[in-house]
């Protein structure tokens, strides 16, 4: 599904040197590789404050952890999904109100946000999956008729440009009040381990998360508020400090897999390519098909027993996930979780592999429909 071998040897010189550095000045943890790259990646954001943290998911939790919310109060999500943003509003005793998302782009539902909001709504979190963005313009609207909170978990779509009916535009996960991002090694921005950090524009949201990173402590060992231990390591941050100078390299890439993948499968009627979402870039964190009318599970073991990996991302509904059972009408969501599949999806496809793929993919669903 990703190459990251390949990725690397482009790299490696620019890599290795940034990796020894840390390695010969020893400051493992928070030395001027963070300091750097948290400016480098301000400034790419055009964002006031980036924290860097362990990983998306902390990302996600500090983020919740700064905005004061109580025990009881309620946070609205995609029940279309990875599991992380559930997993935190649950694991900080708030309860995630799951809604529907749309059966194009995949976003969450404006109008089942709107008709999930209560007197214990605190917040929103949006997930701009597979790298384009949530309605955002909408949701800010929502939010501040209603005087929520938006976190943005731009895990996938770290990159991606977002334009507002003005012609403004701004990056996924600078929009809302807090943006969360993750840079596990197969995300658009990933190091060699885990990482993750934190957006926002308001300087105190800013202080509080970063107190909150750091044992809730701003001047050492005085703890004003009961924080998590959550840092980006000086390797990682070396490692991403050269991989963000690719960044939009590595978009543009993803976007020609992309577009082959497009031309090859358009005229399939059993197979609907992934519709862009028209007011942001798509950076293809992956490449999500739907299945008509064909058994998913089959093509898919077909498919992989024939040597291409795929993937289906994600074959569980969160409100059925056991630990995160939810009550409610979820059509779209539990149609998705049945049709989609993904294709490998990275910055080295070339063409022969782009032509294994497609070539599979229509060989497996002409052999399917017979
Ligand atoms: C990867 C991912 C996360 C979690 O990131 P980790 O760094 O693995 O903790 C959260 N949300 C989404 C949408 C993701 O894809």
């Amino acid at each position: 599904m990703v190459d990251l071998a390949t990725q690397y040897k482009a790299i490696k010189t620019e890599v290795d040197t940034a990796i020894n550095e840390v390695v010969s000045n020893t400051a493992f943890i928070n030395g001027p590789a963070v300091k750097n790259f948290q400016k480098d990646l301000e400034e790419y954001l055009d964002v006031e404050h980036v924290i860097p943290c362990a990983n998306g998911t902390d990302a996600l939790q500090i983020a919740m952890m700064a905005l004061g919310l109580q025990p009881g109060d309620e946070v609205i999500t995609a029940s279309f999904t990875y599991v992380a943003t559930a997993e935190v509003i649950a694991l900080l005793q708030l309860k995630p109100i799951l809604v529907d998302v749309d059966p194009d782009t995949f976003m969450i539902n404006i109008d089942q946000v709107k008709s999930a909001i209560g007197p214990r709504t605190k917040a929103i979190v949006p997930v701009h999956l597979f790298g384009q963005s949530a309605p955002m313009q909408e949701l800010m609207e929502i939010a501040k008729e209603h005087n929520l909170f938006v976190i943005e978990d731009t895990a996938q779509a770290i990159g991606s440009d977002y334009t507002f009916s003005d012609g403004s535009k701004m990056k996924s996960g600078t929009i809302g009040h807090i943006g969360a991002t993750s840079f596990f090694p197969s995300k658009n921005l990933g190091c060699f381990g885990d990482g993750g950090a934190i957006f926002t524009r308001d300087e105190t949201l800013a202080k509080k998360i970063r107190m909150i990173a750091n044992h809730g402590q701003s001047v050492q060992y005085y703890h004003d508020e009961i924080g998590v231990n959550s840092r980006l390591d000086s390797i990682q941050a070396a490692v991403l400090g050269v991989k963000l100078k690719k960044l939009d390299d590595y978009s543009n890439a993803r976007q020609n897999a992309a577009q082959f993948y497009d031309d090859a499968f358009k005229d399939i009627p059993e197979i609907q390519i992934p519709s862009r979402v028209s007011n942001s870039t798509h950076v293809f964190h992956q490449y999500t098909l739907r299945l008509k009318g064909l058994n998913r599970d089959l093509l898919v073991s077909t498919m992989k027993a024939k040597g291409l990996p795929v993937m289906v991302y994600y074959p569980v509904p969160l409100h059925e996930q056991k630990a995160y059972q939810q009550e409610g009408y979820y059509p779209v969501t539990e149609m998705l979780c049945k049709e989609v599949f993904s294709l490998p999806m990275h910055t080295e496809l070339d063409d022969e592999q782009l032509r294994f793929i497609t070539k599979t993919v229509h060989e497996t669903i002409t052999e399917l429909s017979k």
